[in-house]
């Protein structure tokens, strides 16, 4: 008989982890969650890391399962008290069927107007559809399924062998048709790409096409990552049921590394977008801009600019140039001001005066705003400030 789950409730402090912006990938600010430990139990997990999850036996990850009971008082306390931004939440592994905090997570999400982004590998998120719809009527909510095989392609099996309980692609798929059915914006990570079981042609492209045929508008593409009690319960993994793959592993990620040592992600990413391209899907989230968003522009800016930055990388570009997008991202997204209004006022000038953009960015940033302004319906400022 296989392991039972244990569940082990606590209340921790605080639950709410923030940074100072959103980051340039599923744009969250936050991220809350219910749970430590994960009943799926992907052999190649992160989680297992040191830092999130210091187990004595590595195997406890998926069989002993932390649960913070007051997470969703923590969030709302947290939340009241925050600038209003995406929230990285839910976990419905099994566990969530006895707790349900996951849905009290999102009603506080809900409640409060934040958008969220949930990241899942269980069908089980479909059970709080009517709340995500909620969501996403007051201030968006994005849906996005980890999944990175499909039944077709060449190591399915082996794949599922290493998520182990996780459900499998398929049900995930059919979740992600119903929730684009439901009017959500749904998609697929497809993370971690892992190196010589997700990465051929036909498996990349075959993610993409049922991606797209199930309503999916996305995939976005992560390289593995391995690091300390991680690293070694992956390779025990790999061992002991694909060895010939162990040394191929071992050469990829000498000790020490943290990402693979050579381009291989990039690859990776690099065909995942053309694919995208050739069934009409993005491999970039779409950024959540709730109703009534009062910097709606600049936050439309900081997606266009951040995701030139990811074209750059992909493309090999010196890394100046990658990061002259990502820094000048940044300091829009750090503005009080609506930079339509401070181009309106003071012209290109005006956009240069802003911190790392410089002439060439001001001039990129100027036709970005005549573009943008039209799509989000117009300039939704007068010059002093006021709404029309
Ligand atoms: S489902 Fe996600 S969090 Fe759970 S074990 Fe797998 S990779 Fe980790």
């Amino acid at each position: 008989m296989g392991r039972r789950a244990e569940f082990v409730p606590y209340r921790p402090k605080t639950v709410l982890n923030k940074q100072k912006r959103a980051d340039h990938w599923f744009w969250t600010r936050y991220s809350a969650y219910p749970y430590k430990g994960c009943q799926h139990g992907c052999a190649f997990c992160y989680c297992r890391e040191e830092k999130y999850a210091p187990y004595d036996d590595p195997n406890d990850f998926a069989y002993v399962i932390q649960v913070k009971q007051n997470a969703p008082e923590l969030l709302r306390r947290a939340l009241s008290k925050l600038p209003r931004d995406a929230v990285f939440t839910g976990d419905y592994q099994p566990a969530e069927r006895t707790f349900e905090l996951s849905r009290r997570m999102l009603e506080v999400c809900h409640d409060l107007g934040f958008p969220v982004f949930v990241l899942e590998r269980s069908p089980l998120v479909l059970r709080d559809l009517d709340l995500l719809q909620a969501i996403e009527a007051r201030a968006r909510a994005t849906v996005a399924f980890s999944i990175i095989s499909t039944p077709d392609a060449p190591h399915y099996e082996r794949v599922c062998a290493l998520e182990r309980l996780a459900p499998k692609a398929e049900k995930r798929f059919r979740a992600m048709e119903v929730l684009a059915r439901a009017g959500l914006i749904t998609g697929t990570c497809f993370m971690p790409a892992l190196p010589y079981l997700c990465d051929d042609d036909a498996t990349l492209e075959s993610v993409v096409r049922w991606t797209a045929d199930h309503g999916g508008r996305f995939v976005l593409a992560g390289g593995l990552t391995l690091s300390d009690q991680q690293r070694t319960y992956f390779f025990d993994v790999l061992q002991a049921q694909f060895p010939d793959l162990l040394d191929r592993y071992q050469a990829l990620y000498p000790p020490g590394s943290y990402g693979p040592v050579t381009g291989t992600w990039r690859k990776t990413a690099l065909k995942i977008r053309e694919a995208c391209v050739r069934y009409g899907i993005s491999d970039r989230v779409p950024r959540p801009i709730v109703p009534g968003e009062k910097r709606a522009l600049n936050k439309r800016v900081v997606e266009v600019l951040a995701n030139q930055a990811y074209a750059l990388e992909l493309e090999d570009a010196p890394a100046h140039r990658v990061w002259s997008y990502r820094k000048a991202a940044w300091a829009i997204e750090d503005l009080e001001q609506d930079v339509d209004l401070i181009y309106r006022h003071m012209g290109r000038r005006g956009l240069e005066g802003i911190e790392n953009v410089g002439p060439q960015l001001a001039l990129e940033v100027e036709a970005l705003l005549r573009t943008l302004r039209n799509e989000l319906g117009g300039s939704t400022l007068t010059l002093d400030g006021s709404g029309f």
